[in-house]
């Protein structure tokens, strides 16, 4: 489905192939995901087994990655479509686990940035759902601003040795391959410059990840340390001292491609349901619940804004910043409504509680949303200053 970008209108229909789309991706859900799964990062080591699995028989039906090109290994859907898998994934608290992120960005980065030959390596493995990557780019004293990171590069050879400390960074116990962002040469007046991306494989010598504790549970944020790790010239993404230009398309992508507002709509309908059966949502509530789905439902347009940018040719910053803006506020502002409407039971973790323990699930990861992917101050930022006639 190809139309005209037309910022005045809303086309909610996204056409027969991806209504059809979803009906497949719920049957699938359904036959391999169980009632209650509550994503790839529970202390069960099974559910991040379902995940991986998930991900294969997305592929083998040629809906993981469903708008690639087919030469990468995609089935050459439209960003629509794309779009229809990511609010499923979400809705159903991301089968997908930890690959969303190679689906997501990484892909979309080496495909803009990548040569032939790391096209030809790295894009099928993702496509066909064998993979998991991690994101190296905030550091102890680099995160709102990542052109200050001092992980270093120093050359070597033909190649580099790194040196340096990554924080906060998600997957990293489980994932095969790191996008890791270091600067090569000594900082300049302009911090950004030198900074260069390098693909490398977490089992190289002189990788030490340590997971960090915290409430969104095993797997998820980690330390990773590199001591004198080598990196080869063929695994540099996009020239050397090319990196800041990768970064800020790669963060557009991630910021879009969250789909979490899908996930708020599905649990306040579900949530809806159960109430309506004993007696209806409570009359205090009923005007929260309604501002809740009013974010619910810009979130999901302001998505979509991005969305209809992307298939016109990329997003710019800005309203991938709006968008994220949008989907996070929404995810916080209907955690706190689930909250009140069950009031002490959402902290029933698991089956017996509310939802399959869905509330108290979705308020944790809720609180991270406005840090991850960058804070909500550096998003508004970043719209402000594209309103105020700054850089894209
Ligand atoms: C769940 C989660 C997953 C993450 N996963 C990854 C990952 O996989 N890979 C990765 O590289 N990173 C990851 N991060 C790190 C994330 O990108 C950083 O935490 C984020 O960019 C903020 O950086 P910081 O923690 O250093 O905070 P700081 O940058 O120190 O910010 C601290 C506070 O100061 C505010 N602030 C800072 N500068 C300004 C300014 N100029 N104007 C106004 N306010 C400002 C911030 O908004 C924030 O409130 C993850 C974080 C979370 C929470």
């Amino acid at each position: 489905m190809t139309r005209p970008y037309d910022p005045r209108t809303v086309d909610y229909d996204f056409g027969d192939r991806a209504a059809e789309l979803r009906t497949r991706l719920r049957e699938l859900i359904a036959q391999e995901i169980p009632e209650g799964y509550l994503g790839a990062f529970s202390e069960d080591p099974a559910d991040l087994e379902i995940a991986q699995r998930f991900c294969r028989r997305l592929a083998e039906e040629g809906l993981l990655t469903v708008a690639w090109p087919e030469e990468y290994g995609g089935a050459g859907g439209s960003v629509w479509e794309q779009t229809v898998v990511r609010e499923e994934m979400w809705a159903h608290h991301e089968p997908r686990g930890a690959q969303y992120m190679g689906l997501n960005w990484v892909g979309p980065a080496v495909m803009a940035f990548g040569t032939d030959a790391q096209k030809e390596q790295f894009l099928p493995p993702i496509a066909q759902g064998r993979v998991i990557w991690c994101q190296g780019f905030s550091e102890p004293d680099a995160g709102s601003d990542l052109a200050s990171l001092t992980t270093r590069a120093e050359p070597d050879g033909e190649g580099w040795r790194i040196n340096g400390q990554k924080i906060w960074t998600s997957y990293a116990e489980m994932a095969q391959w790191c996008v890791l962002a270091a600067r090569v040469g000594a900082p300049g007046p302009r911090k950004h410059e030198g900074i260069t991306i390098f693909l490398i494989p977490m089992d190289r010598p002189g990788i030490t990840v340590r997971p960090i504790k915290s409430m969104l549970g095993r797997h998820h944020l980690n330390e990773v340390f590199f001591d004198e790790v080598r990196a080869e010239p063929d695994e540099v993404l996009g020239g050397v001292g090319e990196g800041w230009g990768v970064i800020r398309r790669a963060l557009a992508h991630e910021r879009v491609g969250i789909a979490r507002y899908a996930r708020c709509d599905r649990l306040l309908s579900a949530l809806g349901e159960e109430m309506a059966a004993q007696g209806g949502i409570p009359s205090h509530l009923r005007a929260q619940w309604a501002r809740a789905l009013v974010a619910v439902r810009t979130a999901r347009l302001l998505a979509y804004r991005a969305v209809a940018e992307a298939e016109a040719g990329s997003p710019s910053d800005a309203t991938a910043s709006a968008a994220r803006l949008a989907v996070t506020q929404c995810d916080q502002q209907v955690a706190e409504t689930l909250f009140q409407a069950v009031g002490e039971r959402s902290l029933e973790a698991g089956p017996p509680g509310p939802l399959h323990g869905a509330i108290e699930d979705h308020w944790r990861y809720a609180q991270a949303a406005t840090v991850a992917s960058g804070t909500i101050e550096i998003q508004r930022m970043i719209v402000s200053r594209a309103l105020l006639g700054g850089s894209r």
